[in-house]
């Protein structure tokens, strides 16, 4: 039983997913932590972002010596080394390559498999990793109000320069051919732009509560 959460930067999917998380008692996937990581280590091995074949052998290799699902527990990075502005450009990079993703989503659907109940957010969750989620939501809010978010959340530099990540990584994401972000046909959009978490959270509870999501 997956809750699929998908939307653009900053819309607000770590926040709320934790809370349904908590609400419901569910494991919980930030599945973009993975590209992340996948990007910091091609960083810091000197592997070039833009080739696909070098960063698919990484992928490997980090796959291999951590044990499978380990490459999506990515603990051991600080948020900070991930979160870095050189990652936020490469995480564009290798999120297009289609056979990084294929290895990524074999990657989710493995944990997923054996969590059992669990909330995942990314930006192709309810599209291609989870099609048959029996709940998937798509947050959205104006980029202005994701930078305005950011700023205050991550003192994430000036709001011109966060303003501008948001809109660059939108257009990466919505734009390549491999999984763009856009809402499954079956996903509840919520924009956010004028609402409280709490309003949020309430209305993908309810909404959760509807379609059998239990509370243990
Ligand atoms: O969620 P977060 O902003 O940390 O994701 C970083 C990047 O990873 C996104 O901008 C996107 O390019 C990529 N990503 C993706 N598919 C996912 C999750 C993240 O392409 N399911």
């Amino acid at each position: 039983m997956v809750v699929a959460v998908d939307g653009p930067a900053a819309a607000g999917k770590t926040t709320t997913c934790l809370a349904l998380a908590g609400t419901f008692g569910l494991k919980y996937l930030e599945s973009g932590r993975t590209y992340r990581l996948l990007a910091f280590e091609a960083l810091r091995r000197s592997v070039s972002v833009d080739d696909e074949s070098a960063v698919v052998s990484l992928c490997e290799e980090l796959i291999e010596s951590s044990r499978t699902a380990g490459l999506l527990e990515v603990d051991r990075h600080d948020a900070g080394d991930l979160r870095s502005r050189a990652v936020n450009v490469a995480v564009s990079a290798v999120a297009k390559f289609p056979e990084l993703r294929r290895r990524v989503t074999e990657l989710v659907r493995v944990w997923a498999g054996a969590q059992g109940r669990c909330v995942v957010e990314g930006r192709d969750i309810g599209t291609v990793v989870f099609p048959a989620a029996p709940v998937k939501f798509y947050l959205t809010a104006t980029p202005e109000a994701r930078a305005a978010r950011r700023v205050v959340q991550e003192r994430a530099g000036s709001y011109e320069d966060v303003l501008r990540d948001v809109m660059r990584r939108d257009e990466a994401d919505m734009s390549r051919t491999a999984s763009p972000l856009v809402p499954a046909d079956d996903a509840v959009v919520i924009d956010t732009t004028d609402l409280a978490v709490t309003q949020v959270v309430d209305l993908m509870a309810s909404l959760c509560r509807r379609r059998g999501v239990a509370i243990p």
